[in-house]
């Protein structure tokens, strides 16, 4: 989103007190895993993990919509290739990725980043354990499906991909996902559900099409596009469902806490004194162990990181495909087939053309809120 003469003077005052944009300046010392030209990886002073890595823009931005087009593709475009490198380091089998948006939510700094966090098998981290008990409700799902593939539309008319044409398929892997959840969203590349039962009442979960198990092997534009779409979903349940803040977690690789080891990104609604707390609890003492020594070894690895866009083959040829109903997506996923679906895509698309407005109040609202 445009940023505003008064919000780019809050953002300068910010960055007077930031100690991220210290470390980015190498005014404060730190253990560097990886640097380019938008971007640093360091490692964090508390792990909770070894090797848990910290990876931010080197621009200030306090949260994701903030973010312009540009560094957000080479933030999250490049994840997944520094990711590896992690893991190779650490000889880790997956790892989480954790982002944290509103202090509810456990952000720490007015400067966003993420956490890298390399799994392995016995590392004692439950605090991803999901034990999903949470259903939402009707009208709540409702509000969801009218407006979250309006708000992907428009960010593919400002985006535009030329992969994108439909739904796409369904992969195998998603099939019983698919069929058994509530889909609020799909293209060639995601699928979007509403899972029957969550952490929290408005958890939605998203599922690359184009990799089951390891989030490392996501292209540069894969990993980009998941994560647009993950943070629409985060600006949607903050929106649609009032919550104060969001946490979005990928989990992929066989852990202890994800053992068929597939790859999955949730987005959690977060309020004040929720029962969430676990989830983001940060270690309070320095390791034993050395960090520049671990800083080395992912250093070996990460040199080859390297952010290039690549043009993808265009794969698909159907119509596009984004659903609108005042029915339940369930009820609409049950009655129509896919077939169904792809043809009565284009008249729903014509109705929504002028929706663009009302995304933007969304997400200035949704800014608004997360400040306050
Ligand atoms: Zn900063």
């Amino acid at each position: 989103m445009e940023l505003t003469p008064e919000i780019r003077a809050q953002l300068e005052q910010q960055k007077q007190q930031c100690v991220f944009c210290k470390i980015v300046s190498k005014e404060v010392a730190s253990q560097i895993v990886f640097e380019d030209k938008f971007s640093l990886a360091i490692l964090d002073i508390f792990p909770m993990v070894k090797g848990h890595s910290v990876f931010m823009l080197k621009e200030h931005y306090p949260i994701m919509p903030y973010i312009p087009t540009e560094e957000f593709k080479h933030l999250f475009g490049s994840l997944p290739q520094l990711s590896k490198a992690i893991q190779d380091a650490m000889v880790s089998p997956g790892s989480n990725i954790f982002i944290a948006n509103g202090w509810v939510a456990g952000q720490q700094a007015s400067h966003f980043l993420m956490h890298i966090l390399p799994r392995e098998k016995g590392d004692g981290l439950f605090n991803f354990y999901f034990k999903p008990s949470f259903s939402l409700g009707e009208k709540e799902i409702n509000l969801l499906a009218h407006h979250f593939p309006s708000m992907v539309h428009n960010h593919f008319k400002r985006n535009p991909a030329e992969w994108h044409k439909s739904s796409g398929e369904i992969p195998r892997f998603l099939k019983e996902i698919y069929e058994q959840n509530i889909v609020l969203y799909e293209d060639e590349k995601v699928l979007v559900i509403i899972p029957k039962k969550g952490i929290a009442p408005g958890h939605i979960e998203v599922y690359s099409k184009t990799e089951e198990k390891d989030f490392t092997k996501l292209s540069v534009e894969d990993s980009t596009h998941i994560f647009f779409i993950t943070s629409l979903v985060a600006t949607a349940i903050f929106e649609g469902l009032g919550a104060q803040g969001t946490n979005i977690i990928v989990k992929h690789g066989k852990i202890d806490d994800n053992p068929a080891g597939n790859l999955s990104f949730h987005v959690i609604p977060r309020k004040e004194g929720d029962h969430l707390q676990g989830l983001w609890q940060p270690s309070q003492k320095r390791p034993s162990y050395d960090l520049k020594k671990i800083a080395n070894s992912i250093n070996d690895k990460s040199w080859k990181v390297n952010y290039k866009e690549k043009k993808e083959e265009v794969k698909y040829y159907k119509t596009p495909v984004i659903k609108i109903s005042s029915k339940s997506s369930e009820e609409e996923f049950k009655e129509q087939s896919s077939e169904q679906r792809n043809k009565n895509s284009k008249l729903k698309i014509e109705e929504n053309e002028d929706t663009e407005e009302t995304e933007e109040n969304e997400i200035a609202s949704a800014i608004k809120k997360i400040r306050n």
